[in-house]
């Protein structure tokens, strides 16, 4: 059985990022929100886009102004006012200054703002009552960002303050690659829809709900493909219509070695390469991961059908990778951190353990509370209201309140 980071090494080395030429759309920039950028984006104007004035105050020629004090102000005429908005007419002379405003450009002559606060105003003069430095106060034109280079680059994800940069550069078209397609299926007799009355031995099929909120909450497509009966010709046909649509084929049950267990050998029967059989964690041991020798193939997981399991192996495998393949440069890695647990936390030390609960921070110190109930991978209810599971290594049987432990965040 391999360790979850030998599964993790195989799984994450399998993926193929979606291509920039022939996986990408354009969409408009209120609806980029969480896109991938797919192309640089060069806007073509300059940050910012003129020479203009940090403060209120007054624009001048910084010679005229180098030596002035309270006991020997500098006294220029006022030729301008230039608020925010407007293009200042006047080319400051020497002996001259002008009003200005914050954001305000700066008129043609001037180097300088001097704040109003070391300024006396008297009719149309003003009196400088303390030596600026050269230059002070002014925002030059391009300094922070310049025309024609590259302001975004491929494979970032917009968020709101990339949104805010590419409203403001007037990018409102954006080249971004498409969402990963993820079908999802679940296997079972015993399954039926949330809408349909429930008969004895049957229970719901939550898996479905679960994973494609997970699908989508992580940028991906979810291609719902229903329930399927535990019937081998069923199964290969879901699976094949799975393998022709999908980036990703997420199926849930059927993975174990019970009696109803076929999907495994479907897959071999359709040309599937299993690069993963089983995964020493727990819960989370029995898991599928296979690929297929066929261009443009997806990255199928047969997951654990026990709910628990199915999404701690989604959170620890199958999320990195829908974010991996979605192009994101950055962070598609499954994101660790150290917390200070409040429970005694406990395992057989056999296999790598996922105890799911909640992390806060308190005080600047991230705590882990673990969920209250039972721990079985069959109980979902628990899982509610949850963000995180503290896992201990394999070897390791207990961790005690207070102490550190090691926290995937969900
Ligand atoms: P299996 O992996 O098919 O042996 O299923 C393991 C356990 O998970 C059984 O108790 C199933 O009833 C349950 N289970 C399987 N699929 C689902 C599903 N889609 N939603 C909720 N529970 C499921
Ligand atoms: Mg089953």
């Amino acid at each position: 059985m391999l360790s979850v980071n030998e599964a993790e090494n195989i799984i994450f080395n399998l993926v193929k990022p979606l291509n920039n030429q022939t996986d990408i759309e354009t969409v408009n920039l209120l609806t980029a929100t969480g896109r991938v950028l797919a192309s640089p984006v060069t806007s073509q104007i300059d940050f910012p886009h003129w020479d203009n004035s940090a403060m209120d105050g007054y624009a001048v020629v910084y010679q005229d102004v180098r030596e002035a004090n309270e006991e020997k102000p500098a006294v220029l005429k006022l030729v301008e006012d230039i608020p925010a908005g407007y293009q200042p007419q006047s080319n400051i002379q020497s002996g001259q200054a002008a009003r200005i405003f914050t954001g305000a450009v700066m008129p043609k002559g001037a180097d300088t703002v001097v704040m109003q606060e070391n300024t006396r105003r008297e009719d149309d003069k003003v009196f400088i009552l303390k030596a600026p430095e050269s230059q002070e106060f002014v925002r030059h034109r391009a300094a922070y960002y310049q025309a024609g280079t590259e302001l975004l680059s491929a494979g970032i994800q917009l968020n709101a303050p990339e949104i805010a940069v590419l409203a403001a550069a007037q990018c409102t078209k954006l080249n971004v690659f498409r969402r990963p397609s993820v079908a999802i299926l679940s296997t079972g007799d015993e399954l039926i829809t949330p809408e349909q009355t429930l008969q004895p031995g049957q229970i719901v099929d939550s898996n479905q709900y679960a994973l494609a909120a997970l699908v989508k909450q992580c940028g991906g497509e979810p291609l719902i493909l229903g329930i399927i009966k535990d019937d081998r010709e069923a199964i290969k046909k879901a699976i094949e219509e799975a393998i022709a649509k999908a980036d990703i084929v997420l199926s849930s049950g059927g993975v174990s070695v019970g009696d109803y267990d076929y999907v495994e050998k479907i897959l071999e029967s359709l040309g599937g390469e299993i690069k993963v059989r089983a995964v020493a964690m727990k819960p989370g041991k029995p898991l599928t991961v296979a690929t297929f020798n066929i261009p443009n193939a997806p990255i199928y997981f047969g997951l654990p059908g026990n709910p628990v399991s199915a999404l701690v192996s989604y959170w620890r495998f199958v999320q990195p990778v829908i974010k991996k393949c979605s192009s994101i440069v950055e962070g598609w890695q499954p994101k660790f951190i150290k917390a200070q647990t409040r429970n005694n936390l406990n395992s057989n030390g056999k296999r790598e353990t996922y105890i799911w609960g909640k992390l806060n921070l308190v005080d600047g110190v991230y705590q882990f509370s673990a969920a209250a109930g039972s721990k079985s991978s069959g109980n979902l209810i628990n899982l509610a209201q949850t963000n995180a599971f503290a896992v201990l290594e394999v070897g390791k049987k207990s961790v005690s309140t207070g102490e550190e432990v090691k926290v995937l965040q969900v």
